[in-house]
């Protein structure tokens, strides 16, 4: 696996963190917008799921529209952003089937830890069309106080 890492500007890291924390004790999700390894742009968008607390369904329309503003602003969707309300931050045997049946292969998956509500754990991977998980590193600007 080749070793690259993943920039989230600290703005976004913080939208993320607030995105999950008002949803608690449901589980939120969202879509990175970017380039490359670069994130631009946090969509927070709507879990349809029925059980909420424990998964996560992206809205499909929603999902749509950001797939739309993505191509419009010459990027691309390059992470999937849910969190965990009382796991760890590392990707459940769902969270592998769901990346491998929905073709969001390419995609980094960043996952949020709520387990200490105060202390949210931030965390990114990928996951392969085998189901293989590996961790990647998450850049960002400024003073680093974010636990990893
Ligand atoms: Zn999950």
């Amino acid at each position: 696996m080749k070793y690259q890492n993943f920039f989230i500007p600290k703005k976004i890291i913080g939208e993320i963190i607030s995105h999950a924390l008002n949803n608690d004790p449901n589980e939120s999700c969202g879509i990175l917008q970017g380039k490359g390894n670069t994130t631009t742009r946090f969509h927070s968008l709507r879990n349809i799921h029925e059980a909420p607390q424990n998964r996560y369904t992206i809205d499909p329309v929603e999902l749509m529209n950001t797939e739309k503003i993505c191509d419009e602003d010459g990027e691309a969707i390059i992470g999937i952003m849910h969190s965990h309300t009382h796991t760890q931050a590392y990707p459940s045997e769902t969270d592998v089937k769901n990346a491998l049946t929905s073709g969001y292969i390419d995609q980094k998956y960043i996952i949020v830890s709520l387990v200490e509500k105060t202390r949210p754990i931030v965390k990114a991977f990928e996951i392969n069309n085998h189901g293989e998980i590996s961790e990647i590193f998450i850049d960002f600007d400024g003073p680093k106080y974010i636990s990893r």
